[in-house]
């Protein structure tokens, strides 16, 4: 199946100059939804993760999907002030803007071995934000993956220490 089929790409969303990958049209095909969470699990074989970190908001999709045939807990990455416990927080620089993203601070466990998932690695700054919060709480990354990767951006060199994987890379 050729999964670029599924991604929309939509010109000057949502700002001028971005080109957005909208993954709606693979969510809503459960042939194109399972295709990937194959391919995901083969690249995680015998990597004995304990967690699967999701990014916010397109990240909670795969990640809970992940988290749920890994039979491991899902711990979500968000927004500032959406999570209602106790938080630890990391500043980063987005293809279009500023953010930060928070973790509960109980989410992870010291030695937990984490697997990070987002639907885009664009730049690398969020996923390079998620890392140091994963590491702040004593978790080791174990691979970080993507749904798709816009090498043209380089986001690999942000996380190159980390072990990376996305079925596919524009
Ligand atoms: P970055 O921090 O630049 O790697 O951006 C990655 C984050 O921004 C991910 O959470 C993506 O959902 C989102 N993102 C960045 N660029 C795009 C894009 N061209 N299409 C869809 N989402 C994007």
């Amino acid at each position: 199946m050729a999964l670029e089929n599924y991604i929309r790409d939509i010109q000057d969303f949502p700002k001028p100059g971005i080109g957005f990958k909208d993954i709606t049209p693979l969510l809503g095909n459960p042939d194109a939804v399972k295709e990937c969470m194959q391919l995901l699990l083969n690249s995680l074989k015998d990597k004995n993760i304990d967690k699967v970190v999701g990014v916010e908001s397109r990240g909670f999709f795969f990640a809970t999907l992940l988290a749920y045939e890994l039979n491991v807990g899902f711990v979500p990455v968000r927004k500032p002030n959406k999570l209602p416990y106790e938080t630890i927080s990391s500043s980063y620089e987005l293809e279009y803007g500023m953010d930060t993203l928070e973790v509960h601070i109980d989410g992870i466990k010291k030695g937990d071995r984490v697997l990070i998932h987002d639907d885009v690695l664009a730049t690398g700054g969020t996923a390079a934000a998620v890392c140091e919060l994963v590491e702040k709480l004593g978790g080791e990354i174990v691979q970080c993956n993507f749904l798709m990767e816009l090498s043209f951006l380089n986001g690999r060199n942000k996380i190159s220490k980390y072990d990376i994987y996305s079925p596919l890379v524009y």
